[in-house]
């Protein structure tokens, strides 16, 4: 993991002050990283029968579709608001400052799928919470969570669902 660790850049003040923002593309633009990313991201769901992989708008996608193709599972988009063309469920949740809404296609899931979630960054995991949610409207099966970095000082683990597991490859 050091290799990967090396490749994300950290970014004081970024989008506003006070913030140090944790940047993938580095990891992204390095085949053999980008690669190994995804094969790490994998290993824990190889047995473990995951059917779609929902990716959140926008990191979440790019990692999440990679991570499909590796699993051989289907791939649904998490988006944020009025992107789908409807029907759409939509969860709304709160931010630091504000609110956010996630949507999903109405018959994006078949009820009982077994659903992976992946996202690049766990912060105070008010994102994820609400794609499991979405998952649950949807009546498919939620099966756990995969991001590639986990903010450990936000305390986002503390909000997901304790009885699925929640991997990340790298914890600051
Ligand atoms: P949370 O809802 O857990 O507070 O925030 C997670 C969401 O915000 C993720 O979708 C993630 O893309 C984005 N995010 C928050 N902090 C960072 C960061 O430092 N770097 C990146 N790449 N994304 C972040």
């Amino acid at each position: 993991m050091q290799e990967l660790a090396a490749l994300i850049r950290a970014v004081p003040d970024f989008p506003t002050p006070g913030v140090l923002f944790r940047d993938v593309a580095p990891l992204l633009a390095d085949a053999a990283a980008f690669a190994r990313c995804i094969d790490a991201l994998a290993e824990p769901w190889r047995a473990s029968g995951v059917q779609a992989i929902c990716g959140i708008e926008a990191r979440g996608f790019i990692f999440g579709a990679a991570l499909a193709q590796e699993l051989h599972a289907g791939f649904v988009p998490l988006r944020k608001p009025n992107k789908l063309p409807p029907p759409v469920v939509a969860v709304d949740y709160q931010l630091e400052y504000g609110s956010d809404r996630l949507e999903a296609q109405n018959e994006a899931l078949k009820p009982g799928e077994r659903v992976l979630l992946v996202d690049d960054v766990l912060a105070t995991g008010g994102t994820l919470a609400a794609a499991a949610s979405l998952v649950d409207r949807l009546h498919a099966e939620l099966i756990g969570a995969s991001v590639v970095i986990e903010l450990v000082a936000a305390r986002g683990r503390t909000r997901w669902q304790g009885s699925k597991p929640l991997h990340s490859l790298l914890r600051y």
